[in-house]
């Protein structure tokens, strides 16, 4: 996968998301798990912009938006 560059980030419905982890597994410092056991992205974490695609495409219940800076062109 190319990657796109104007990805800075995820946010993660809550109202969708189960706790399945998966996103977890396909970008693990992009992610952590709250108290309730449902994913939460971490903006500090060592993640790359791939990691956090494929984290979206990896979400068996399309809960995690992906973040986009308009200002730096996707590939
Ligand atoms: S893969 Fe989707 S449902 Fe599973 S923890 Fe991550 S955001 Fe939640």
């Amino acid at each position: 996968m190319t990657e796109d560059r104007s990805v800075t980030g995820a946010y993660v419905d809550h109202d969708l998301c189960t706790g399945a982890t998966m996103c977890l597994q396909m970008a693990r410092g992009g992610f952590e798990l709250d108290e309730a056991g449902q994913s939460v992205f971490r903006p500090g974490g060592q993640w790359a912009a791939s990691d956090l695609e494929a984290a979206a495409d990896s979400c068996p219940m399309a809960a995690i938006s992906l973040v986009r800076d308009p200002r730096k062109p996707g590939d």
